[in-house]
């Protein structure tokens, strides 16, 4: 990689000899750093004063053994992880994932990602991610509530409603922090507010499961607005079918766009009459099944193994909702052959730097996940603020907040591109604006 500016070319390489064998967290702080550029020259005493160095350090790593057994008597040792990244702005905030794929690496990636997506919902949290390489596929949900409360034994020591609120992510749904919340609130023998994505009836907020999808939408609506269009009447692909996938079908779907691909880790699917999106939820929701079910049910619809062709469907609108570089360069150019207008990231860093490198030069619109994402984590704050005012809102009013704090972001993004010479940029918008509120913290702090 190669930064314009010989200090955070630099500071690049130190990243990569510190953290080695981690090319996600590698990539993410790379894209950052490139698009800060035009900031540090304007504002050199981000370097001078050591702002830049402490950002690329997490605050805080901690890592445990989780140990659990499973309903055959056999003891299973997995591994868990909390990166307290950066808390200039607020408590730590960030969601849990639980895969396989899950190693320091990752979470490192995912909660440097966070810092900026925490900034620019303009409200007070700081960034932070959690995990394990636990597998929930599979397990009985006795099997999965051991392994949270073995999980939470170690982690509620770490974590607090004023230190460090985390909430669910790939593999962590409400099933799972039921179980967390359970023991956490049995451990301190207190109920607050200490994970967000909580059930309905325990603190939950409504319309947070919808919101990082809603929000998705919400933020590209602005975008094609801006630019002359629409998701009325347009063709739209979206990877997964888990929560962010699900709920940005719903919404492009109100917006009255037809939705015809979604895939899961096996596969994916064609369905050229629109999917079927109740459907799509009694499997994925409700049964825990595989998305080639979805055939059964609706003979015309095509299942194809393997995920990686999804992106050769000819569409308008593409939403990654899935996983990490799920959408390489091939796959951007089979794309912009199929005739597709804009991209919209719902899931973390889906797109490599060559995809969005390739997208942005043929003149597709893209929407980078720090912003675009940013509504389920928006909303997890409003969780927050409802349980220390002890207070529910509606549906309305939460979906209210969350369309607002979506076009403000939107506004900020494409503002600060302007003003730093990348107009239209988003991608850079979203990394300036997300940094400049916390690097100004932390200057005020001086060297903490
Ligand atoms: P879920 O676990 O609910 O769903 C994940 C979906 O992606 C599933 O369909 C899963 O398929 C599929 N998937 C997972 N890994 C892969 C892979 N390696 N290749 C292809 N497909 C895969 O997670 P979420 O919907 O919550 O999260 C999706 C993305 O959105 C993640 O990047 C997450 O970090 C990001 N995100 C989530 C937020 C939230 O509020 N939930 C907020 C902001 C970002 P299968 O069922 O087969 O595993």
């Amino acid at each position: 990689m190669n930064i314009r500016s010989e200090y955070l070319n630099g500071l690049m390489e130190r990243v990569i000899q510190r953290n080695p064998a981690e090319p996600e967290f590698h990539q993410a702080v790379g894209e950052v750093l490139s698009s800060l550029v035009p900031v540090v020259e304007a504002r050199p005493e981000y370097i001078t004063e050591g702002v830049m160095d402490c950002l690329v350090e997490p605050e805080r790593i901690i890592k445990f053994r989780v140990p659990w057994e499973d309903e055959k008597g056999q003891i299973h040792v997995n591994r868990g992880f909390r990166v307290q990244f950066n808390s200039a702005i607020g408590p730590y905030k960030g969601g849990l994932r639980f895969h396989p794929s899950v190693y320091e690496g990752i979470i490192k990636f995912l909660g440097f990602e966070q810092i900026f997506k925490n900034s620019l919902t303009g409200l007070p949290i700081g960034g932070g991610k959690g995990g394990s390489d636990f597998d929930p596929k599979g397990r009985t949900d006795l099997e999965v509530m051991r392994f949270c409360q073995s999980f939470m034994t170690e982690l509620f020591k770490y974590i607090g409603p004023d230190t460090d609120v985390p909430a669910g992510d790939i593999g962590v749904g409400s099933r799972e922090i039921g179980y967390l919340f359970g023991q956490y609130k049995r451990l301190r023998n207190e109920f607050t507010g200490v994970l967000t994505g909580k059930g309905l009836s325990y603190g939950g907020s409504l319309a947070r499961t919808e919101a990082t999808g809603y929000g998705l939408c919400y933020f590209a609506d602005c975008m094609l607005r801006d630019a002359g269009r629409g998701f009325e009447g347009a063709r739209v692909v979206i990877s997964g079918s888990g929560n962010v996938a699900i709920y940005a079908c719903e919404k492009a779907a109100q917006f009255g766009a037809k939705v015809v691909a979604m895939s899961d880790s096996g596969g994916y699917l064609y369905d050229g009459d629109g999917i079927d999106l109740a459907l799509v939820k009694q499997l994925k929701e409700v049964q825990r099944r595989r998305i080639s079910d979805y055939v059964e049910s609706r003979p015309r619809a095509e299942y194809h193994a393997g995920c990686r062709d999804i992106w050769s469907i000819p569409c308008d609108i593409a939403l990654p909702c899935a996983t990490q570089n799920e959408l390489d360069g091939n796959a951007a150019r089979a794309l912009i052959a199929g005739g597709c207008f804009a991209v919209a990231e719902g899931a973390n860093m889906p797109c490599t730097p060559e995809a969005v490198e390739a997208l942005q030069a043929a003149g597709v619109l893209f929407a980078p996940a720090k912003a675009a994402n940013a509504g389920g984590v928006a909303t997890s704050a409003l969780e927050m603020s409802q349980n220390s005012m002890r207070f529910y809102w509606s549906f309305e009013e939460v979906d209210e907040h969350l369309k607002r704090i979506m076009t403000d972001l939107y506004r900020n993004a494409s503002r600060a591109a302007e003003q730093y010479g990348m107009a239209g940029n988003l991608a850079a918008g979203a990394n300036i604006a997300g940094f400049l509120k916390v690097a100004d913290s932390m200057l005020a702090y001086g060297v903490v």
